[in-house]
């Protein structure tokens, strides 16, 4: 949790949105910019940013947004047709918001996309 981030803001409630899930370790959210008929965000509740800062608990919290992100995908019926999960961090990624979150994109097919 810091000042001035928007992921933070929008757990925090300052910022509208709808959670879909949450747990003790992230939330999951619709992207507001959708690429796919299925994009959702899901977000560890901490501040976290770049891997290569992380810690081993940290690393565990990934191993959270993952299967949460599998859940997601079967219950949004897209585990069978597949999808594409993406963390993009820093620049060259075009990452926009620093404050890590996986992407779940599916619902069409990517290929040729990305
Ligand atoms: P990235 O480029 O990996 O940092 O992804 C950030 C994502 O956050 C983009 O796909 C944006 O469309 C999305 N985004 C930005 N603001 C919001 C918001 N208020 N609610 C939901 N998604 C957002
Ligand atoms: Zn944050």
């Amino acid at each position: 949790m810091v000042g001035n981030c928007l992921f933070c803001d929008l757990f925090q409630g300052k910022i509208p949105s709808t959670i879909l899930y949450r747990d003790d370790d992230c939330f999951i959210i619709k992207d507001i910019n959708p690429v796919a008929p299925i994009h959702l965000l899901v977000i560890p509740i901490k501040h976290l940013t770049y891997l290569e800062g992380f810690s081993d608990e940290d690393f565990a919290v990934l191993s959270s947004i993952f299967k949460a992100a599998r859940d997601f995908a079967i219950s949004e019926g897209i585990s069978d047709s597949g999808y594409r999960l993406t963390i993009n961090q820093k620049e060259d990624s075009g990452q926009q918001v620093p404050h890590l979150h996986l992407h779940l994109i599916g619902g069409h097919n990517l290929s040729g996309i990305g």
